[in-house]
Order: structure tokens, then sequence, then C-alpha cells
């Protein structure tokens, strides 16, 4: 599908696609990749609108369709109240990105406790939210692909990281479990694992830590947004129609 069949739909007809996290960085990329493709996009911020307001402004100028919305993903009761509000029987969910994310870096000795439960909160319990409330809609329609972001770190580990890597191992875990429940219903279910990618994330770690992350990555340079993006915009299409569960990998060869 392209913008210019996409355009002549209505927001109750197209194809959507949730991007949560959707205003910058990574997310940013993935809903204009979706956008592209012929989805109408739904993205989420939480501080920044306008960043949010800027990619929808984008994505409008390229040709396609999107809308923001301020949700907390960590926040459970919200998350529910959005699908109600702005999703169930208001448009065609066809695809879940669980894309939002954070870090609150620290060595174990050193991290709180709510630092940790923060993190798991956003990382891992707005995906479980998110894909619950994706599922029962998605269910009905016995279609759809749910897509989360995990990181290269939710496997191999990473030294100052414990919250944020078990959230994103936790998420592989999810995804394999939900794959398995969701697979007769006709909805896919799969992860992307981004090795180190140039974003608001890893800006902020330093240039001398990402020189030596770079030296570790085979292809010797990091990732951009836009290579995640494609990825996810393989696993959204009708090309990745028999992969389930799956997590794929989009690191430059960190970890092979
Ligand atoms: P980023 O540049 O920091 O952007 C994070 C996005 O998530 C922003 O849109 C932000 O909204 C949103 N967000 C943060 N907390 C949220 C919350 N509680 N509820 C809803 N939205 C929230 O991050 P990124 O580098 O693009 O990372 C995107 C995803 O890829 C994350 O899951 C991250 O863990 C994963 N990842 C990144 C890398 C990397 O190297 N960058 C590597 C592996 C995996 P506001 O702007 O409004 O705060």
């Amino acid at each position: 599908m392209t913008h210019s069949s996409a355009t002549a739909l209505s927001w109750a007809e197209a194809p959507v696609a949730l991007v949560t996290g959707g205003s910058r960085g990574i997310g940013r990329a993935i809903a204009r990749t979706l956008a592209r493709d012929g989805y109408f996009i739904i993205l989420t911020y939480v501080s920044r609108p306008e960043d949010a307001e800027r990619t929808v402004e984008d994505i409008r100028a390229a040709g396609g369709e999107a809308r923001a919305f301020a949700l907390d993903v960590g926040d459970d009761a919200a998350v529910e109240a959005f699908f109600a509000s702005e999703i169930k029987d208001k448009v065609n969910l066809a695809v879940l990105v669980n894309n939002a994310g954070i870090t609150r870096d620290g060595f174990l000795i050193r991290m709180k406790s709510e630092d940790f439960d923060r993190v798991l909160d956003v990382n891992l319990g707005g995906a479980f939210a998110c894909s619950r409330e994706a599922a029962k809609i998605m269910s009905r329609r016995r279609a759809g692909r749910i897509i989360n972001i995990a990181s290269v770190v939710g496997q191999m580990g990473n030294a100052g990281q414990a919250n944020y890597c078990a959230a994103k191992a936790g998420l592989i875990g999810l995804t394999k479990s939900n794959a398995r429940e969701l697979a007769a219903r006709g909805i896919t279910v799969n992860a992307v694992a981004p090795g180190f990618i140039e974003t608001d994330m890893t800006a902020k770690l330093g240039e001398d830590v990402m020189k030596a992350y770079v030296e570790s990555i085979p292809l010797r340079r990091m990732g951009t947004a836009d290579d995640v993006a494609e990825a996810v915009a393989f696993l959204a299409s009708d090309r990745a129609a028999y992969i389930t569960g799956q997590v794929l990998a989009v690191n430059g060869g960190l970890y092979c």
C-alpha cells in the first residue's frame, strides 16, 4: 500500500499502526516508515508534545496520516483508558509497536529500587498492558501484528543496566509467550532487538563510551533509527506472515 491509496481512506477504515514513544528517536523512524507503507499512525509520547507534533506534521507533509496522544505506558490504568477512548471501536488497529522505553542506569549496589521499578514498569509493564488491550481488539478481527522493541543488552547483559536488561529480557519472554497464545487468533508477536542506535538515549552515554562500543561492533558503526524501522516494517508486512515468536537482531553483528 502507498500513501496515495492510504489517504483515500478514513480513520475508521484505514489500517492503523500504534507506535508507543513514536515522537522521537527510533519510534519516530518507525512511525514515518509505517506511514510510508500505508498505515495511519497513532503515536504516543509522555513529556515532549513539540516532538510529537513535529512527527505528526512530517508524516502529513509526506502524504500520510497521523495523530499523537500523551500516554504514560507505565501507568496501567491510563493505558486501559486510552485504548477504551481512542482505539476500541474507533480505528482498525492492525499493528502495535511497543517502543516506549527509558533507562535509569546505575551499578547494582547503588541502584535504587524505585529506579528498578520504573524501568520495569515502562519498558516491560507498558508493553504488557498495551499488548493485553490490543490483543482484545485484534482477536475479534482475527488479525494483527505486535512488535516489541527489545535490545541487544536484554540478550547479552550490560554492566550498569540491571533494570533495563531485566526489562528487555522480560520483553523477549513476553514476546514468545504472547506469540504462542495469540497465534490461534491470527496475531503474530515478534521482537526487534536493536544494538547501539544513534538517538537521544545513546547520546547521553558520552563520546568515549560510544567509541568503545563502535569498536566492538563488527560492522563498525552505530545503527540508525531507520535501520530498526525497516526491520519493524518487514515484521508488520504480509511478507512476515509466517514469522512469530522471533527476535530479529538489528545490531551490526554485535551479538551473533
Ligand atoms: P528515546 O530517543 O529516548 O525516545 C524515547 C521515546 O519513548 C520518546 O518518544 C518518549 O516520549 C517515549 N517515552 C518515554 N517514556 C515513556 C512513557 N513512560 N510512556 C510513553 N512513552 C514514553 O529512545 P530511543 O533510543 O528511540 O529508544 C526507543 C526504544 O528502543 C526503547 O524501547 C529503547 O529501549 C529501545 N532501544 C534503543 C536503543 C538505542 O541504542 N537507542 C538500543 C536498543 C533498544 P517523550 O519524548 O515525550 O519523553
